[in-house]
């Protein structure tokens, strides 16, 4: 089996703006003239999902055409790439690395060569038991080429027996741990899936005819890329579904595995997803609204205003806002311009108080008593620079609210998150946390009062529905740490 691409120079994604955990994002189109510009629009909607490299793969006459770079995806992209991408079918990626390392042949879609023909894949997720699986095929004469666990799939389809594509495709899916929603085209077909537990979010969606063509059929990991491309939300890919599409329209639904217990990532509703994008048919903006309402009926304070952190916490924010009958302000400002290669100000310019990225409003929280709700504390450096910005500007009270419970423990299911150790809520007690980012008052989300609030029609209790393994240490399927399985690790976080 040869993995094929472009190789272009490699640019390091991270460069001098690293900013981890953000997974990674996967769009997909069949049955459409301009499939691989629907690709270019959706993965520009699924951007915040992953910012280190995105690609897209289309398939016409027989063969695949493809384009991967690292960078945005309105820096990868000419009108030129996407006109050389031709065809009816497309499969799209935007990433940030939850597995492998930072470099150009890890982006996807990733693109295989076998006896079955050719094959690419675009995923999101993390395969739990993909260094079991890797170790058991190379030992059988495998010769990976990435470092990506995606290729695990690939590997596996290609050692499998059965008649056809599709079965050798579903054979490989049923010996996959962990959480993926995967995007694969083949010359002929676009194959969608997704694992038994439903970790990660995953929707089909459907076009009007265009010209000849009957209705095209879209894939996201998230709603707001139908909204991009003029699609309309059909239904959820289930978990442990497999769909086959062709480029006639047809389209077939199997089952390669029982589904399990249901365990769509909190953190998708809490800070991941687009606040225009729907989870399980719930909006995250009014989910994020909830979370803050609640979080007011759990932690209420008195105070002046109410000020959230851009972008992510902002819903959270006005709805703690609502809830507590106190005015929402803008008390912090983000730059959009800052870009991803941003230079940095020297020790010394940063010292000064330079600041590229957020700014409070001296206007709004001079001498006032500010509730300062963000979504969620991982390291903790993140409040500890926003409560002194905060106190710098006049603030004189900062109490510090979070729409989610203390962040303990790290994920194995797709979100890039550091070790435990350096997670600050799996060291510190919450009034030692306090103290370490300074602020007057510190509550976080209870877990019951966070589930309740998203309000995901089968969960009636905690453990139900969701993955909550970050702040409970529970997880609903193996993590394969006994196995040596380890978290993805981080770095240093820039918001
Ligand atoms: P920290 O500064 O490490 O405490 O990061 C917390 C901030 O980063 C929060 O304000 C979140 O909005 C955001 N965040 C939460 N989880 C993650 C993650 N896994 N990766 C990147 N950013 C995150």
């Amino acid at each position: 089996m040869v993995v094929t691409g472009y190789y272009n120079e490699a640019r390091s994604g991270r460069g001098l703006y690293a900013h981890p955990g953000e997974e990674c994002g996967i769009f997909g189109a069949v049955g459409h003239e301009e499939a691989s510009f629907l690709n270019y629009y959706g993965l520009h909607a699924l951007q915040h999902r992953g910012q280190e490299s995105c690609g897209i793969c289309s398939s016409y006459g027989g063969r695949f055409h493809h384009r991967r770079g690292m960078g945005l995806v309105k820096e990868v992209f000419t009108q030129e790439d996407l006109l050389s991408l031709p065809g009816i079918a497309a499969i799209g990626h935007v990433r940030y690395s939850t597995s492998g390392e930072s470099h150009l042949v890890n982006a996807q879609p990733l693109i295989f060569r076998y006896r079955g023909g050719e094959l690419a894949i675009a995923t999101n997720g993390t395969l739990t038991n993909a260094p079991q699986l890797r170790a058991e095929l190379e030992a059988e004469g495998s010769i990976f080429q990435t470092t990506s666990d995606t290729e695990v799939l690939a590997h596996l389809v290609a050692r499998s027996r059965a008649e056809t594509l599709e079965e050798d495709v579903f054979a490989a899916l049923n010996r996959l741990d962990g959480a993926f929603a995967f995007l694969i085209l083949t010359n002929e077909k676009l194959i969608a899936a997704r694992d038994r537990h439903g970790f990660r979010p995953f929707s089909m969606g459907t076009m009007a005819p265009r010209g000849k063509l009957g209705v095209a059929t879209v894939f996201a990991s998230e709603t707001c890329a139908f909204d991009a491309v003029g699609a309309t939300f059909d239904r959820e890919v289930e978990p442990g579904e497999m769909l086959v599409l062709d480029d006639q329209g047809n389209r077939e639904s199997l089952q390669f595995a029982e589904p399990a217990r249901r365990g769509i990532c909190t953190m998708e509703y809490v800070y991941f997803a687009r606040p225009d994008s729907d989870i399980d048919g719930i909006n995250l903006h009014s989910a994020r609204k909830r979370l803050g309402r609640r979080l007011a009926r759990e932690a209420l304070v008195e105070a002046d205003v109410v000020t959230g952190v851009p972008d992510s916490s902002i819903s959270a924010a006005i709805g703690y806002a609502e809830e507590s009958r106190l005015p929402y302000e803008m008390g912090l400002i983000k730059n959009r311009y800052t870009g991803r290669t941003f230079i940095q100000p020297s020790q010394g310019l940063r010292e000064q108080g330079v600041k590229m990225k957020l700014s409070a409003v001296r206007g709004v929280v001079e001498g006032k008593r500010v509730v300062m709700v963000d979504d969620s504390i991982v390291r903790g450096t993140t409040s500890l620079r926003i409560v002194r910005l905060l106190r710098e500007a006049g603030a004189r009270e900062v109490h510090v609210r979070i729409s989610s419970p203390p962040f303990k423990n790290p994920c194995y299911f797709g979100i890039d998150t550091p070790s435990r150790e350096e997670l600050i809520a799996s060291r510190l007690s919450v009034e030692e946390m306090r103290q370490a980012i300074g602020a007057d008052s510190l509550h976080f989300l209870s877990a019951r009062g966070m589930v309740e609030a998203i309000g995901r029609p089968e969960c009636g209790s905690p453990d139900r529905g969701h993955c909550l393994g970050c702040f409970t240490n529970e997880y609903p399927a193996d993590t394969y740490e006994a196995a040596g399985g380890q978290p993805r690790g981080g770095e240093e976080e820039e918001r």
